[in-house]
């Protein structure tokens, strides 16, 4: 008999392992709290190693029309003095820019309707025998062979599982806006980063026509919008800036400007206990200076798909898929933080020091971005 798997969450993560194990001849569900499945106007960047995912279920050819092919990857002074080029593109898989709802829809419209639930809150699960009961805040009771946690930064399947203690806040406020306007400062192909004083700015193209936008500065944890408003007051942190940032800035209508907090967790085992385990950000949430968030996420469906498909106790599959997991996540997320200390330096001096020190380390840089692009799940 088919394996039935439960999955909690229905994000970037909860999607492609719907998929990977329909692919994989088994048979799983998932249990979405939102209403209607949705991702939010933002745009990311699927390195080669999450296209090499996107290639093993077919989507790539899907992904390419609906993204734009990126092939650099730039860091700027804030003066836009450029510190470093990275060619992104020399491996056998593209790198694509694409918006989140564009990559969510692929990978759920490939999995048939039923097989999501949605408006059903996670609670609580229980094993009965060798199978395991998830309770949902609505009354709703469902058994399944085993269960996977794909439910985001604040897992209530991983609180369940090892107890509840929160992600860390790291110091950074990130805002991201969507625009169809393209600066005449663009460079094709590239995503283009800006560094300051405990700041940051970013763009880079989506497909059809869209420029996508992020800034981060450091913050108190829940720092509210300035009274002027999120729009205004960006203009004015970044008026003097390279000219593309203002520009794209004041091109963005406000209410598709988003604010997040930048959390993560220090890597720890085990995230798996018999037959539940966590995927993507429920099990290792990282910072996004490295890009790698559903990149990663990507990579866990696809190998927790290929354990379970070879190894049909449940148990012993999540065991390996941990194995295999841990160490790839654990540098990435470890990597993305020392990032995003590079970017915390607020004097001058250290900021001198910092732009200095990435135009020596240039090809050291590109070396370590390859390094983590070269995995193939
Ligand atoms: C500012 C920013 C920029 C980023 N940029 C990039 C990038 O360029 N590239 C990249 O690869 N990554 C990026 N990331 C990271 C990426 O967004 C996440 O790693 C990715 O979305 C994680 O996917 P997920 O499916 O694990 O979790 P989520 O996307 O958080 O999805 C979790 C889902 O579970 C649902 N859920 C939660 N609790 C329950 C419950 N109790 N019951 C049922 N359902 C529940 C939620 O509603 C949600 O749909 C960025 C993140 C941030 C904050």
């Amino acid at each position: 008999m088919m394996q039935t798997i439960i999955i909690i969450g229905g994000g970037i993560g909860g999607a492609a392992t719907a998929l990977a194990l329909s692919h994989a001849g088994l048979e799983p569900v998932v249990y979405e709290r939102t209403q209607a499945l949705r991702e939010v106007g933002a745009g990311i960047a699927l390195w080669a190693n999450a296209t090499h995912v996107l290639k093993n279920l077919g989507l790539l050819e899907d992904a390419i029309r609906v993204g734009a092919l990126t092939s650099n990857y730039q860091f700027n002074s804030q003066q836009g003095k450029e510190l470093v080029d990275i060619a992104i593109d020399r491996f056998e898989l593209p790198v694509i820019g694409i918006h989140r709802a564009e990559l969510h829809q692929l990978l759920w419209r490939r999995v048939a309707e039923e097989k999501f639930v949605l408006g059903e809150t996670f609670e609580r699960f229980e094993h009965r025998d060798n199978r395991v009961v998830a309770h949902f805040t609505s009354g709703l009771q469902v058994e399944g062979d085993a269960l996977i946690g794909a439910d985001g930064l604040r897992s209530q399947v991983r609180t369940a599982l090892l107890g509840n203690n929160p992600p860390q806040y790291r110091n950074f406020k990130t805002w991201r806006g969507l625009t169809d306007y393209v600066p005449r400062e663009y460079r094709s192909g590239y995503i283009q980063e800006f560094l300051g004083d405990g700041k940051g700015f970013g763009f880079m193209k989506l497909g059809q026509g869209k420029m996508y936008w992020y800034a981060a500065a450091t913050a108190p944890e829940a720092q509210p919008d300035a009274a002027m408003g999120r729009k205004k007051e960006l203009e004015i942190m970044y008026q003097d800036w390279f000219p593309a940032i203002p520009e794209l800035i004041s091109a963005t209508d406000e209410t598709q400007i988003l604010t997040t907090d930048l959390y993560d967790r220090p890597p720890t085992q085990p995230w798996s206990h018999q037959n539940i385990t966590l995927l993507g950000d429920a099990a290792h949430p990282m910072l996004p200076t490295m890009g790698q968030g559903a990149c990663t996420a990507l990579e866990d469906a696809y190998v927790i798909a290929q354990c379970l498909k070879a190894q049909p106790d449940p148990n012993l599959a999540f065991q390996q898929y941990e194995a295999l997991r841990f160490p790839r996540t654990k540098a990435i997320v470890e990597a993305s933080l020392r990032s995003a200390k590079m970017g915390e330096l607020a004097n001058p001096l250290a900021v001198g020091l910092r732009n200095r020190f990435m135009q020596l380390m240039g090809a050291a840089i590109g070396r370590s971005f390859t390094s983590f692009h070269a995995y193939r799940a």
